[in-house]
């Protein structure tokens, strides 16, 4: 029998729901382990916590003495609840969040010992950081990178850590971080988005960019999870038969949660509540044993953290509820995958979403100004877009069936494609009187607040406007959403900054209105991205070949849609906004590569693993019974065997013939390794990986699945879907 699948299943059909205790309301829970302003009030001096309030709003450097006030009152704040223990908390390019906790506790000769946590240690540190991913400029630079403290995201208590979000830069000043340049394209967006929203209200004096998330996720008990190697290894399965039935009936989405699970999500969200992530909706999503999570939207750079935070979370807490949680874009093949959807907008001090309809025509005009700035950013930047959500992972899911294609299009609804119609016939120069009353009153004035196409949504775009913000729905449900939130803030406050120029020039040079400056240069803009606007069906096949005569790009593998994020204009749009430097551009570029190399290399070796190690041996066992009976009916029948052994025989053979191909098909791949490994190019060595050693993933994973189908359930050694799937 296959004993360690066997005893998994055993395991996991005698668990019971944990119990979690709701006693205390949400409201009361939530922020109670951060940092917050009210916190601050109490335990910093007035002039520390009006020092954190200006660094929050204006970037203003906190003083060193200053610090000194801060990080005692963080300390008194941190032991009052339990803390022992500090750790600057980032994000390096690995992927995850990185930390390394250091006790309060000092001693101070005498056999004495005090709690110590000085400015120093507060607003920078210095972890060993040898080891994460830093593509070359470590070594060309500085051997050695630091953390700095962000005062614009609270510090929290996790566990008995005070966590303090930091950035993670070289000591040259490079950015070795997701934060470091989302935070600089957050100020770029500011600015640009500051200058214009000024030609409608002279009072803004910030936007900020707002993020809300959706996190979707598979659970899957940790019993069966760890009964394959692949979902350990790989966070996916490699193989595995399609269960007879899969999502075909639609019966999980939005279906009663199951309690094990709702126990966990209980588990979960209160931890989000006393960690400050606003936490608002849970269910089941598409596929059997998929789900969503989703919180209110936040500022983006608080809410990319949250969901960095989140997803570590998530992973502690389903421990407990003995469950795994799989973030992989596509953990299962056949079945839906996972996509993290970043809602975005921008909004300003002034209380106003930049991009919400509102209630008279000039709010309305200000509302198509930044709808169509984001419409052209789009439109000019779609390959670099593509680029921001490219993973090994995501590659499985983008362009599949149930996900975005890689083509990057917007979706604006009927009512909205017609004002832009409608705006697009505008005259050339100089409104009249009349055309500008028709256009207040008929078109700009006519948008209602809340759109009907809110409703009517079009889930197959890859960038949908949904009413009052863009929903990016491409990106990766493993991506950190720091990526997408750099490049979308960027692309959008290079084009604001483009849009300010052109219009005070026709006010200055050609002596216009502002009004008429405004429509004059948002017709060109709609002409100008009319390419990037999709109202049809995102997944069918006449829209790939409609998009190619568009001439956008379709880029369907990592490597391929990498290059865009190293082109002369993304190293000099970066540069321009103060975003990145071509040396931070060209590393990070290097650094995904090699990511992509290393995932793919060791999907691979696990694949051949499994094939040669569990599927082969196993399927010669089952032969061998087969060859048992085969020769027991030769003893009975004699001659006549072959009468009453037919079957068998074929099935002898069928197994004889798909072990051969897996034999072959795994020695070819790892033929093909060998070769790719010798390529010293990064690019190249990526392009190898993915064109001539993934290809062999299918072949090999199609004949291990028709064993899968022919062997004996009871000794079939990996977990199966149907498992997988449907026991919890
Ligand atoms: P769905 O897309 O699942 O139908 P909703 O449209 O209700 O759900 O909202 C999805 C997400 O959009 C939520 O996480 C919400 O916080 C976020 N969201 C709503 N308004 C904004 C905004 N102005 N900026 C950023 N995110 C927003
Ligand atoms: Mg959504």
């Amino acid at each position: 029998m296959a004993t360690l699948r066997f005893q998994a299943l055993k395991e996991t059909l005698n668990r019971k729901p944990i119990e979690v205790d709701e006693k205390i309301r949400r409201s009361e829970l939530f922020g109670k382990n951060v940092f917050t302003e009210s916190v601050m009030r109490q335990f910093l001096t007035k002039e520390a916590y009006q020092s954190v309030m200006e660094a929050n709003a204006t970037g203003k450097k906190i003083d060193r003495t200053i610090a000194d006030h801060i990080s005692t009152g963080m300390k008194e704040w941190a032991i009052s609840k339990g803390a022992t223990h500090y750790t600057h908390w980032f994000q390096p390019l690995t992927g995850s969040t990185a930390e390394k906790h250091d006790a309060f506790f000092e001693t101070i000769g005498d056999g004495l010992a005090i709690e110590k946590f000085g400015g120093g240690q507060l607003v920078q540190q210095e972890p060993d950081a040898s080891s994460f991913p830093h593509g070359g400029i470590r070594n060309t630079f500085e051997a050695r990178g630091y953390t700095a403290w962000d005062p614009t995201s609270p510090a929290f208590i996790y566990g008995t850590t005070l966590c303090i979000p930091s950035v993670f830069v070289s000591y040259t000043g490079e950015a070795l971080d997701f934060k470091t340049p989302l935070l600089r394209a957050l100020q770029a967006v500011d600015h640009a988005a500051t200058d214009v929203a000024k030609y409608f209200d002279k009072n803004v004096s910030k936007v900020q960019a707002t993020l809300g998330w959706e996190q979707e996720y598979f659970l899957v008990d940790s019993a069966l999870a760890a009964s394959r190697p692949d979902i350990t290894l790989a966070g996916r399965t490699l193989l595995g038969h399609s269960p007879a039935k899969g999502q075909q009936l639609d019966d999980h989405y939005f279906g009663s949660i199951p309690s094990r699970v709702l126990g966990f999500m209980r588990d979960l969200e209160k931890e989000c509540m006393l960690l400050g992530v606003p936490v608002k909706t849970r269910h089941n999503e598409v596929a059997p044993n998929q789900f969503e999570l989703a919180p209110i939207f936040e500022e983006a750079n608080l809410a990319v953290d949250h969901n960095s935070l989140l997803m570590d979370v998530m992973t502690r807490v389903a421990e407990r509820h003995n469950f795994v949680v799989l973030f992989h874009e596509k953990p299962f093949a056949g079945i839906n995958g996972s996509g993290k959807h970043n809602n975005w907008s921008l909004s300003t001090d002034t209380g106003v979403n930049l991009l919400g309809p509102g209630s008279t025509p000039m709010k309305n005009l200000q509302f198509l100004t930044f709808f169509i700035n984001t419409i052209k950013a789009v439109h000019d930047n779609e390959e670099l877009l593509r680029a921001s959500i490219a993973s090994a992972s995501n590659d499985f899911r983008l362009g599949a069936n149930e996900a975005p294609p890689a083509i990057i299009s917007t979706f604006i609804g009927s009512q909205l494609t017609e004002v832009l119609d409608e705006l697009e016939k505008v005259t050339d120069g100089k409104l009249s009187p009349q055309e500008k009353t028709e256009l207040k009153l008929n078109v700009v004035g006519k948008i209602p607040e809340i759109l009907l196409d809110n409703t009517d949504r079009n889930r197959t775009s890859s960038f949908a406007f949904t009413g009052n913000k863009f929903e990016f729905r491409a990106v990766g449900s493993t991506a950190n959403c720091a990526q997408p939130m750099t490049v979308l803030n960027s692309i959008v406050a290079k084009q604001l900054k483009e849009f300010k120029k052109e219009v005070d020039e026709l006010i200055k040079g050609k002596k216009m209105k502002k009004d008429d400056a405004i429509f004059n240069v948002l017709r060109e803009y709609i002409k100008d991205s009319k390419n990037i606007r999709f109202e049809g069906d995102g997944y069918s096949e006449a829209w790939e070949k409609e998009a190619a005569k568009r001439g956008l790009s379709n880029n369907k593998n990592t490597p391929q849609a990498l290059k865009a994020k190293v082109s002369e204009k993304t190293i000099a749009l970066f540069e321009e906004l103060g975003v990145m430097n071509r040396i931070e551009t060209e590393a990070r570029h290097e650094i995904e590569l090699e990511e992509y190399v290393m995932k793919v290399q060791i999907e691979s070796r696990i694949l051949g693993d499994i094939a040669k190690n569990h599927v082969i041996p196993t399927a010669i066992r089952y032969q061998n019974i087969l060859i048992e009976n085969v020769r027991g009916l030769k003893d009975i029948y004699e001659n006549d065997f072959k009468k009453h052994s037919k079957e068998q025989l074929e099935i002898i053979e069928d197994i004889s013939r798909h072990i051969a191909k897996i034999n072959s098909g795994v020695t070819n791949m790892v033929e093909a390794r060998k070769k790719a490994n010798k390529i010293e190019d990064a690019e190249e060595k990526a392009i190898a990986y993915c064109d001539n050693v993934k290809p062999h993933f299918d072949e090999i994973r199609y004949h291990c699945d028709k064993l899968e189908l022919l062997v004996d359930d009871e000794i079939w050694p990996l977990t199966k879907y149907r498992e997988l799937l449907f026991i919890r």
